[in-house]
């Protein structure tokens, strides 16, 4: 077989700066040891989030600039509903500024206290703006699934007769939707099948509640049923995409993973009151109907970016060039959770670093060295991110020490890719010597973005 290309060439470039080791250590050291606080500038291969990374392509770029910025009925709008509308089918397209925005409006309208809201499992903003509503928001994954070692084609499904269990416990009027996150964003970007849609929405059907979908990485997840699950080999992801939405009475989307775009989202209904409420909200803080926060030329590149997702050629080279990464890092010994997911590979720290005890924060001092090693900036998923302190004040770890490698869409080549492997390897091999980080300045809330550290 032969090499599996970029399915694009490149017409405009960004310079990246290149720095030494030890002008690498010193930027780490001023940031506190905390990614978020490096610059981009001082950064080589950035692999923080695949979140609004994306790189246009010339039709969007195009499409920009045929958009129309009129306050109401924008022709822009139009294009964006119809694109929207064709792929959901379903009635009501309320655009917002990002993925959030739309869950903080759906969960302002139908969460509230006393509901409870399940998941395969929520991404964070999900859970937060869930429970900022007042409800409880629950994670329905079988624990096998969350193991980085167990195998599984679709280690990101819902967890069925949990579901069942749940409805039973607290009874199906307390449980306003049921959201289904697809690919698993929090479970290792891991795909959720056909098969396990379908049996979530017949359990929903028969409970009288209705089915949402998170389809922030919808066609990521599209691809992997194409491969994985029987009888879909033929269909085209278009199809596959329309199948799994066909199965849901609503849909959040943060633009800024698989609609290829820098900024952007949607929520799309068919209930028609639920919808009006939610159009209400949305005026008060997003903006009119027609625009959500959004200008007209975002709404284009949308438009345009839902369309060139589902490329087979595209999503072919963006799932293998992922899946390459965690083959290389396998073969040299690196740990990772497997199997690699759709959008990035987590490295696996505490193998990785198994002399640095979680209160040391092996994650984050693994994310430290690829930083010196190459300037690539990674991000921690896992005590940084999710420990916590018990009421006597004991320090409680994360289910798991995770360091996440997001691959930003059409944004880098197999070479970067390559320069990658080299330098986690380069790590791996002096992995011995490496030592924890102990808090400088630990931020009260969302530590990961504001804390400081330094070497213990
Ligand atoms: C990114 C993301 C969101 C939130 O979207 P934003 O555009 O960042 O607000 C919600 N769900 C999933 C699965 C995501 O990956």
């Amino acid at each position: 077989m032969r090499t599996i290309i970029e399915p694009f060439k490149i017409k405009m470039i960004e310079p990246i700066k290149m720095t030494t080791r030890q002008q690498r250590q010193a930027i780490l050291q001023k940031a506190g040891y905390n990614p978020f606080l490096i610059l981009a500038e001082d950064v080589l291969i950035d692999l923080l989030t695949d979140s609004g990374t994306s790189a246009m392509s010339s039709e969007q770029w195009a499409a920009m600039m045929r958009g129309d910025e009129s306050y109401a009925g924008a022709k822009s709008f139009v294009r964006f509903e119809s694109v929207v509308k064709s792929l959901t089918d379903l009635r009501h397209i309320i655009p917002t500024h990002q993925g959030r925005a739309a869950e903080r409006i759906l969960f302002s309208a139908i969460g509230g206290p006393g509901t409870v809201i399940p998941s395969n499992t929520h991404f964070d903003t999900t859970r937060a703006n869930i429970e900022h509503s007042g409800a409880t928001a629950t994670d329905l994954i079988d624990p096998r699934n969350t193991d980085p070692v167990v195998k599984g084609d679709f280690k990101g499904n819902m967890d069925v007769p949990a579901l069942e269990r749940l409805i039973e416990r607290v009874g199906s009027d307390r449980i306003p939707l049921v959201m289904m996150t697809i690919t698993n964003n929090a479970t290792g970007g891991q795909p959720v099948s056909m098969g396990n849609l379908k049996a979530v929405h017949q359990v929903c059907q028969r409970h009288g509640i209705p089915m949402f979908i998170d389809a922030a990485r919808f066609a990521e997840n599209a691809w992997f049923i194409k491969q994985r699950e029987p009888g879909y080999g033929q269909c085209s992801l278009a199809e596959i995409a329309h199948e799994a939405f066909s199965l849901a009475q609503g849909v959040t989307m943060s633009c800024k993973k698989d609609a290829l775009v820098n900024i952007g989202g949607f929520l799309a209904l068919n209930d028609d009151d639920l919808a009006m409420k939610c159009r209400s909200a949305l005026i008060l803080t997003e903006g009119f109907p027609t625009y959500g926060g959004l200008a007209g030329r975002d709404l284009e590149a949308i438009a345009q970016g839902l369309v060139e997702i589902l490329d087979e050629d595209y999503m072919h080279y963006r799932i293998r060039s992922v899946e390459f990464l965690g083959e290389r890092l396998l073969q040299a010994g690196v740990p990772i959770f497997e199997p690699p997911g759709g959008h990035a590979i987590y490295l696996d720290a505490r193998r990785f670093l198994p002399h640095i005890p979680p209160q040391r924060f092996p994650g984050q001092a693994l994310m430290a060295e690829l930083y010196i090693e190459g300037g690539v900036r990674t991000c921690e998923i896992g005590s940084v991110m999710f420990g916590r302190y018990d009421p006597d004040g004991k320090f409680v770890g994360a289910a798991n020490e995770l360091v996440r490698l997001a691959i930003p869409r059409r944004v880098y080549t197999q070479s970067h890719i390559e320069y990658v492997v080299e330098v986690v390897v380069g790590v791996f091999e002096r992995r011995e010597a490496i030592r924890g980080l102990k808090f400088e300045y630990e931020a009260p809330v969302l530590r990961h973005f504001m804390s400081t550290f330094a070497p213990e």
